[in-house]
């Protein structure tokens, strides 16, 4: 049975905390693969074009030989749902042990995401550390506490620490300081931001 991992995000862009926690990922559980998956139409967020942020992917992905990415969400109309990705994705890789990889802040929303309760059965959950805000509540309160919301339902959801240091890089950063004409040097792989810059990304005046 293969072991695979999913990595769902807006990667609004790629920045190397994505990168980091997918190599820790890769190594840690001993998997054969990564799945990065961009979200379509993410719920909740307006995201630059599709296209873009896969061209961004290809290119900070492509010297890992165990880095895949789907276009799977793309193959379907209206909003992205993870659940419609793992059902997808089964179907491609039969036969796999499914881990889902998360930051905190996502991991906290499971419970809230549509059909939750049965995705956080389906797969094993691979949380990053993450800073919320300036709060200080403890990470593996917060994992215990979706645990425990969803044990109050009679399920059962397997999950663990990535090994990886708090990374304080987000997309929503690099945007800003794209937009502020700042360097996004070091926060983002080099043909990333060289991507960004050619094609006038996050600037005021964007496509
Ligand atoms: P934005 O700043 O636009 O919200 P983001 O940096 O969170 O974006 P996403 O593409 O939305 O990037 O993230 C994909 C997944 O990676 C999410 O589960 C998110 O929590 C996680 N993630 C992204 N950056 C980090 C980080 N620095 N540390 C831990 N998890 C992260």
């Amino acid at each position: 049975m293969q072991q695979l991992a999913i990595f769902g995000g807006t990667f609004d862009p790629i920045h190397w905390g994505h990168l980091l926690i997918a190599e820790t990922a890769l190594h840690q559980l001993s998997l054969e693969r990564i799945i990065w998956v961009p979200s379509f139409n993410p719920p909740h967020k307006q995201a630059a074009p599709f296209e873009h942020r896969v061209k961004m992917l290809q290119l900070a992905t492509r010297e890992n030989p165990a880095f895949t990415i789907s276009l799977v969400e793309a193959s379907r109309s209206g909003t992205s749902y993870a659940i419609n990705t793992l059902i997808d994705l089964s179907a491609v890789y039969s036969n796999a042990r499914w881990y889902w990889i998360v930051g905190l802040d996502t991991f906290q929303t499971l419970p809230r995401w549509y059909r939750g309760h049965e995705l956080a059965q389906m797969c094993d959950w691979l949380i990053a550390p993450r800073q919320l805000g300036s709060d200080t509540v403890q990470s593996d309160l917060i994992c215990q506490e979706v645990e425990q919301q969803l044990r109050q339902q009679s399920l059962t959801i397997h999950w663990q620490f990535l090994n990886i240091p708090l990374v304080g890089v987000s997309s929503r950063l690099i945007r800003k300081l794209c937009g502020e004409s700042q360097s996004i040097q070091y926060l983002v792989p080099e043909p990333v931001r060289f991507y960004i810059t050619t094609h006038n990304l996050y600037s005021e005046k964007s496509e």
